[in-house]
């Protein structure tokens, strides 16, 4: 991981996500891969280390496996940064579990995806409420539910559009969140 990477990574795993974004948004839409470093080579297979499980030890796996990481890292830490950061946002937004991404090993990235999967992002929240078509973790998804229940302002139709699911699919989804709320109210027999 190169030093860059590494100062935005610190940072979200302190909670700020910003830096972290806001350089993956500098290779916006879906053809980044093609200015990825590991782009169009022959070695994805180096990429997969062998017996890294997103439970493995790190520190050993780098030991044990320095020879065959040595390329994979090396590509990663040349990596543009914009490229670097987008490739591990994606990582997290499809909670990716294995492999090298932006020089970080599976297990490396564990603490990070527990951190990105009950993260909130205000911005990203109202942008769904107010219509614009925003990719949101299960946290954020679950705000905006709420804000439909308890926010007699927020239009669901919007939030459809946000969310970019039919409104017959919105309500289902209301639906099994006051369900769920319900449940969790009733006091468990003694
Ligand atoms: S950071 Fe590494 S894994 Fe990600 S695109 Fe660049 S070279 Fe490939």
């Amino acid at each position: 991981m190169n030093s860059t990477i590494n100062t935005l990574v610190e940072s979200a795993r302190q909670g700020d996500w910003t830096p972290l974004l806001e350089t993956a948004r500098e290779v916006p839409g879906k053809n980044w891969p093609e200015k990825a470093l590991c782009s169009g080579l022959d070695f994805e297979d180096d990429f997969f280390p062998e017996s890294e499980h997103p439970w493995s030890d790190p520190d050993q796996l780098r030991e044990s496996h320095a020879d065959s990481l040595r390329l994979p890292l090396a590509l990663c830490s040349a990596c543009p940064l914009p490229v670097a950061a987008r490739c591990l946002v994606d990582a997290l937004r499809y909670e990716d579990r294995y492999g090298i991404r932006a020089g970080l090993l599976a297990p490396e990235r564990e603490v990070l995806l527990s951190l990105w999967k009950t993260r909130v992002n205000a911005d990203s929240v109202e942008a769904v409420i107010q219509g614009v078509t925003t990719l949101l973790n299960s946290a954020e998804r679950t705000a905006v539910i709420a804000r439909v229940i308890e926010d007699p302002e927020v239009n669901p139709r919007l939030v459809a559009q946000g969310l970019g699911i039919p409104i017959k699919y919105l309500w289902q989804l209301v639906r099994e969140h006051k369900k769920r709320s319900a449940d969790s109210s009733v006091p468990e027999a003694a």
